[in-house]
């Protein structure tokens, strides 16, 4: 989002810009770097290497790079890789519009150039987080919790509804906590209910709510409404309560099923998303068998595990060593994920006979691949669909589901089967 702001501006400041990172030969090249984890500043690293090497062979003539990592890295990279022009951190428009000769526009701060399908849009509610999780980098390198105005996110997915978004993914690092800061109370609700009443959206889909302060009346409005997905994504990290606590974070064990279980039982339909950490400092087996037992007895619907990643600054990387070795995180991360490719197989065998409204994203060979409510898209499974005659990107359908494998369903046009 970041980026497609900071191109929109730059095109009006009459420059021609192209999203691609695969595009080696451009006159300026920017680079918006994420640096949580080691594998995005990896990623991000391998990626300025690149177009530094582009450089050289006089394919680009600048290249500047953006985001976290050089917000957080920015002395070692000016020495490390000093064939960057420039780097900038976070929050750094203005910054890289005047290194172009241009200024911000602020009539269009709420336009954004959609770099990926045009029918589905990501619009982040607020920047940074209040909490502390002892692991987490974010706080450090986004600072404090800033709500954005409710008015300025109505207006900015109302340009989005106009430029052909029919799914918008709502998304902070707590989405819960909305409206805190800026109007003194938890206005997730609310906000969620004014975006409902934009016609154009079909589907309004919420990423990250953090188990603490879970705001309960979005079930009920999940349950009445059918445009918004009936989709929980609740990052647990651990269940373990001497995990929890050495993790810092604000829930404890019971609190943590007892919610995930009135889910189930206030919303049965709904896709429950979490994710987790394996191999924080301090996990014992003792630690790592209850959060193995937790997945097989809860069955998340979707489920992203990470291997623990140690960061300078943050409380786990200043305070414990890295106690458990990378192999052994390794294991933890595929076991949990061998487990959970059982149980997604087996909730996805359950789908086949049923016809679940599903979004067509792409063509891929023989088949339209699309997704349902309970699918975000990159990170969840996907429906493949063989039909007759041709569904377009953005057009919704009625799909009856024909198979199915772990992470996948096979369907074909409702109307089709009849
Ligand atoms: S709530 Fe999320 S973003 Fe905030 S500190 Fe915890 S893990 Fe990090």
């Amino acid at each position: 989002m970041d980026s497609e702001k900071l191109l929109r501006q730059i095109k009006a400041a009459g420059y021609s810009v192209v999203y691609d990172p695969d595009t080696e030969k451009v006159d300026t090249v920017i680079i918006n770097t994420c640096g949580f984890i080691n594998d995005a500043k990896e990623e991000s690293i391998n990626t300025i290497l690149r177009f530094v090497k582009a450089g050289r062979e006089g394919l680009i003539r600048k290249l500047y790079v953006m985001g976290c990592l050089s917000e957080r890295y920015r002395d070692a990279l000016r020495e490390e890789i000093p064939e960057v022009d420039r780097y900038f951190g976070v929050n750094s428009m203005e910054d890289i519009l005047a290194e172009l000769g241009a200024v911000t526009q602020p009539e269009l701060l709420s336009d954004r150039v959609l770099t990926g399908p045009s029918h589905y849009a990501y619009l982040k509610v607020s920047e940074g987080c209040d909490r502390k999780c002892a692991f987490c980098a974010i706080p450090l390198i986004r600072g404090k919790y800033v709500s954005r105005k409710t008015e300025d996110i109505v207006k900015e997915a109302e340009i989005l509804a106009g430029q052909g978004v029919r799914e918008l993914m709502l998304i902070a690092q707590d989405l819960g906590y909305y409206g805190v800061d800026l109007y003194g109370k938890r206005e997730l609700p609310r906000l969620v209910s004014d975006l409902l009443s934009i016609d154009a959206f079909e589907w309004i889909r919420l990423h990250y709510l953090y188990p603490s302060g879970f705001p309960a009346e979005l079930l009920k409005m999940m349950r009445e409404n059918p445009k918004l997905c009936s989709y929980v994504d609740i990052p647990i990290q651990h269940i373990s309560g001497r995990m929890l606590k050495i993790m810092k974070r604000s829930h404890g064990p019971k609190a943590t099923r007892d919610l995930l279980y009135r889910i189930r039982r206030d919303l049965p339909e709904a896709a429950v998303r979490t994710t987790l950490i394996a191999g924080h400092p301090g996990e014992t087996e003792a630690d790592y068998m209850e959060l193995r037992d937790f997945i097989s007895d809860y069955r998340f619907d979707r489920l992203g595990v990470f291997a623990y990643s140690h960061e300078e600054g943050t409380m786990s990387g200043d305070r414990y060593s890295d106690d458990v070795s990378q192999e052994l995180k390794e294991s933890r991360v595929s076991e949990l994920m061998a487990i959970q490719q059982s149980i997604s197989g087996e909730l996805n065998a359950k789908k086949t006979g049923h016809i679940l409204k599903t979004v067509i994203d792409r063509k891929e060979g023989d088949y339209f691949v699309g997704r349902t409510e309970y699918d975000s898209p990159e990170v969840d499974n996907e429906v493949l669909i063989s039909s007759a005659s041709e569904l377009t990107p953005g057009s919704f359908h009625q799909i009856l589901v024909t198979g199915s494998t772990e992470f996948d369903l096979f369907g074909t046009p409702a109307a089709e089967s009849l």
